[in-house]
């Protein structure tokens, strides 16, 4: 994997422990040589990830809305910074540039994210592995909520394993690097996930 598109929060959250984990994740993909592409700020959780990375010697890839410039402060530090014109140039500029795509603790906006590159992989618009940073069991409401969705027979089984989830960094890479090059397309009649 050369470069990694990492959506999260561009806000800090109420624990601190969330931005060492950010700075954490950012120092260990520099450290690995892998590229980091992401959203551009430098507001919350998005510029601890981005700073660690480039202080670790990282290359650091961010694309921003024209729009997005002043309200997530874009980082002028980075290897290579994108600017385009609408939310949706972005996400295809990130998607674009990286091999695979993974959430750490974020809102609104790192859901709506990652949901979209991982629909399109089920679509097969896409074969980039997605994943999830389940730190401190960050993501286990929403993944308990799958579970359901599954259930329900609207979520294929194979879908939602085919997300990569793991506790930390090095755990979520070998998760990923497992997926890469391999398409994922639910089969007809895929059961639910198992609860
Ligand atoms: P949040 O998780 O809400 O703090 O947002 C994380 C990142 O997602 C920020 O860079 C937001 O600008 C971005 N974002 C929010 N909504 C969208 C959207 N609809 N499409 C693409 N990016 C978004």
């Amino acid at each position: 994997m050369r470069r990694l598109a990492v959506f999260l929060a561009s806000s800090d959250g109420h624990d601190p422990a969330y931005a060492g984990l950010a700075a954490e994740v950012g120092a260990d993909l520099a450290r690995r040589g892998i590229g980091l592409v992401y959203g551009g700020g430098r507001t919350g959780l998005m510029g601890v990830l981005a700073d660690a990375a480039l202080k670790a010697g990282g290359e650091v890839i961010g694309v921003i809305p024209r729009s997005m410039i002043e309200r997530e402060w874009a980082h002028e530090g980075v290897t290579e910074l994108v600017v385009c014109d609408t939310m949706h140039e972005r996400k295809a500029i990130m998607a674009d540039r990286a091999d695979a795509f993974a959430a750490l603790p974020g809102g609104l906006g790192t859901l709506e994210e990652i949901f979209e590159v991982w629909s399109w992989r089920q679509l097969g618009f896409h074969a980039k592995p997605v994943g999830l940073l389940d730190v401190g069991g960050f993501w286990a409401p929403l993944l308990g909520a799958l579970r359901g969705i599954s259930a329900t027979g609207f979520l294929a089984a194979s879908t939602l394993d085919d997300l990569a989830v793991a506790p930390d960094l090095p755990g979520l890479l070998e998760a990923l690097e497992r997926r890469l090059g391999g398409a994922h397309r639910p089969a007809h009649g895929d059961g639910p996930a198992p609860r």
